[in-house]
């Protein structure tokens, strides 16, 4: 290879030098980027990594930037935690959560991958750039647009989240709300990226976007102690992420940064948008697309781009796929802040619920070493926990009242808030330390 890195066909292996292209023009399968990994080893070490910055950047050789690049948005090296408590309630004594949900700028994961493709969209000479987007995405187009100074066009299904809706035109992004599904938005934003010479990440620089993604895999590797874990369970929309973590985990062997070993990919969806994980169950190479009806509206893709990509890898790990109702999404939020302190949105509810139920059906063991990915922030989607919790009467500021206020509530609560969880010695894991000092 003469480049550090190129588009290549996933299909017919053609390759495509460096543009904002994501189909190939023979056989109309996906491009993705493909590295001079011989020029990569030569000058890659852990203890190179190690020394720089705690963002996504760290990892720059293994990502398409352009030369002379330089960041101006850090995203990334989120924590990854023990959960003890959250592990104990679910049944594993070894759950790690990867916690996207205080990915910066925007909290949630799609940081990663809108920095990455605009690393591109500037060399390619775009002014405007845009996405489809089932939420997270527009906040961080919109974001890196207004930090960047690009002008930024976002299309959106109408049914998002307030949350999400403000939480893109407070960027100063020009929104536009589509009433129809994502999958009709994302179809509209290819006839407008074809007609117009705008950068649309997740359309004609997906193959770069896509890539960003690979740095929640690199984190997770590193925050253990540059060992690969057991099982990642893993959410799927479109299901690029979970083919990315598992290039990453590739990538890493193949460079010797981390020992190969095998390891169980397990992909997360809610029924009511279940495409690739009814596919999986089914045993069914092919994708059926679905009419998405779920709360979990970042993960509401009725026709996975990857989802194809995503089942094989799952199948071909030894993994699985699930997929959890509204309802459970709901209990799960709930479990995982009550017992971890950690406030995420559906789509965080949809991997921890579908961990308990893959532990459940014993697909998981409880002491083999488990991350699941948490990848969105529960502020952005507090609609759903609308009707979960009493709204109550104001007190006046007086010490008698909070007496009343009290007995009360211990009469309602009876004897169970004394009970607390038996506690469970955390397992041995090397590389803790790196863990707590995330
Ligand atoms: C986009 C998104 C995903 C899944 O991404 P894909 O790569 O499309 O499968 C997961 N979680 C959240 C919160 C997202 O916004
Ligand atoms: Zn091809």
């Amino acid at each position: 290879m003469s480049v550090p890195y190129e588009l290549r066909c996933r299909e017919c292996k053609k390759t495509w030098a460096n543009q904002p292209k994501a189909v190939c023009d023979f056989c109309f399968a996906p491009l993705e980027v493909v590295y001079d990994y011989d020029a990569i080893r030569k000058n890659l070490t852990r203890e190179k990594i190690a020394s720089r910055e705690p963002d996504l950047w760290r990892y720059r050789e293994l990502l398409p930037l352009p030369e002379g690049f330089s960041p101006q948005v850090r995203p990334g090296y989120t924590p990854l935690v023990y959960a003890r408590k959250g592990g104990e309630r679910i049944g594993s004594r070894s759950l790690f959560l990867k916690n996207d949900a205080v990915c910066f700028p925007t909290l949630s994961f799609k940081d990663r991958v809108v920095s990455v493709a605009l690393a591109q969209a500037r060399a390619f000479g775009f002014n405007t750039i845009g996405c489809s987007s089932t939420g997270n995405l527009a906040n961080s187009v919109a974001a890196h647009a207004a930090k960047l100074g690009f002008d930024a066009w976002i299309f959106i299904p109408s049914d998002l989240e307030p949350a999400k809706i403000l939480g893109t035109q407070v960027f100063g992004a020009k929104l536009v709300r589509i009433g129809g599904n994502y999958d009709q938005v994302n179809r509209l934003c290819s006839q407008i990226a074809d007609e117009h010479n705008w950068g649309f990440v997740n359309v004609n620089l997906r193959p770069y976007y896509a890539e960003g993604s690979k740095t929640v895999g690199y984190e997770i590797a590193e925050q253990l102690g540059w060992r690969l874990p057991d099982n990642v369970v893993v959410p799927m929309a479109g299901g690029s992420l979970i083919t990315k973590i598992r290039k990453a985990f590739d990538e890493l062997v193949t460079l010797g940064l981390v020992e190969a070993k095998p390891v169980k990919f397990f992909g997360a969806q809610a029924t009511g948008c279940s495409p690739i994980s009814s596919a999986v169950k089914a045993g069914r190479a092919e994708i059926d697309p679905q009419k998405p009806k779920t709360i979990a509206r970042s993960l509401a893709i009725g026709n996975p781009a990857d989802g194809i990509y995503a089942a094989k890898a799952i199948r071909s790990s030894g993994g699985h796929a699930e997929d959890i109702s509204d309802p459970e999404i709901v209990a799960a939020i709930r479990d995982l802040a009550e017992t971890e302190g950690i406030f995420t949105e559906t789509a965080g509810g949809v991997t921890y619920g579908v961990t308990r139920k893959l532990i459940e059906q014993g697909r998981i063991h409880p002491e083999e070493l488990t991350v699941t990915c948490i990848t969105g922030n529960g502020l952005k989607t507090t609609d759903v926990l609308a009707d979960q919790f009493e709204y109550e009467e104001a007190i006046s500021p007086r010490y008698v009242q909070f007496q009343e206020y009290l007995a009360a509530a211990l009469a309602r609560s009876g004897a169970e808030g004394a009970k607390l969880p038996a506690v469970v010695g955390a397992p041995e894991v090397p590389g803790m330390a790196q863990v707590a000092s995330a």
